[in-house]
């Protein structure tokens, strides 16, 4: 995990980020009330603003917390946390993290509070630049525990952190979850099976967050002469893929070379994420 670049954003504020403080009784530290965004910028250009902008006010709006700015400022913001951390990440690739929560009561109270202002939180990392010709990655399998409001990306991540930490202790980078027999999607990202030339998602839903890297990455496919499809995904089907991707801003389209230690397709990256990929970079780029 990289560390963190300086400087953020608090209410309003730029400062340095080991200075930023929020209340113990902020809802966000009490109970996880909160919701995020993490936007990838390439180049000092930001990836999917407009995709990610529209997730993040849906989000708000799911949780009843008042959009704290308006499109125009969210876009200042992530530009401003940019810039000021440019010297940081001189080629300009950076990931954006935001955040609001409903704010710090006077006390702990589980109903919403009345006329308390949203916390909002930026800040950055470094990112690497996407490497087409990647090794790819292992993941493992797990029920998918998780609450049944999945589609809103909020920073109650529990059940996210654990999944992650039980494919870390098995030497995997990713979790893959199952709901009844059927793929949901990755502790970090979505996931999207290849079957020959077609690729295969499952529909969007309350199970899952609806991507915004897997949006981009379908629309790239018909140049690539893939064929998609969108259905639910058995978990037989999941096991006899000829490959499986993950998505996610942060990683780009990553594929998964071994799943619970078994190969996938040959257990090396495959040729349909080889041409994807290739196309997905000249977006990081453009
Ligand atoms: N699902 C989950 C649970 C995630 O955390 C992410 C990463 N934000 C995604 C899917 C992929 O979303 P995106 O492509 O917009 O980063």
């Amino acid at each position: 995990m990289a560390r963190a670049l300086p400087i953020a954003w608090l209410n309003g504020t730029w400062l340095p980020l080991a200075e930023a403080r929020v209340s113990p009784l902020d809802r966000a530290f009490l109970f996880a009330d909160a919701v995020y965004e993490v936007v990838a910028v390439y180049g000092g250009r930001p990836l999917l603003v407009d995709e990610h902008l529209a997730r993040l006010a849906r989000s708000l709006r799911e949780l009843g917390i008042a959009d704290p700015h308006d499109d125009a400022a969210w876009r200042a913001l992530i530009a401003g946390l940019v810039e000021r951390n440019r010297s940081a990440a001189p080629d300009g690739h950076l990931g954006v993290y935001l955040q609001v929560s409903r704010g710090a009561d006077t006390g702990r109270d589980h109903g919403f509070p009345a006329d308390v202002p949203a916390t909002v939180f930026g800040m950055a990392s470094p990112l690497a630049a996407f490497d087409p010709t990647g090794s790819g990655l292992r993941a493992i399998t797990a029920p998918d525990n998780r609450w049944a409001r999945c589609d809103i990306k909020s920073t109650a991540l529990l059940g996210n952190v654990l999944l992650r930490q039980a494919a870390a202790a098995a030497g995997a980078q990713e979790c893959i979850m199952l709901r009844a027999g059927r793929l949901t999607e990755g502790s970090s990202s979505t996931v999207a099976i290849v079957e020959g030339r077609t690729v295969v998602t499952r529909p969007d839903g309350p199970e899952v967050l609806p991507g915004t890297t897997i949006r981009l990455v379908r629309s790239l496919a018909p140049a690539c002469g893939l064929d998609w499809r969108e259905e639910d995904i058995a978990e037989s089907r999941l096991r006899r893929a000829d490959e499986i991707w993950i998505t996610s801003a942060m990683r780009g389209v990553l594929p998964v070379t071994h799943l619970d230690g078994k190969p996938v397709g040959a257990g090396v990256p495959g040729p349909a994420w080889r041409t994807i990929a290739v196309a997905y970079e000249r977006c990081t780029r453009s």
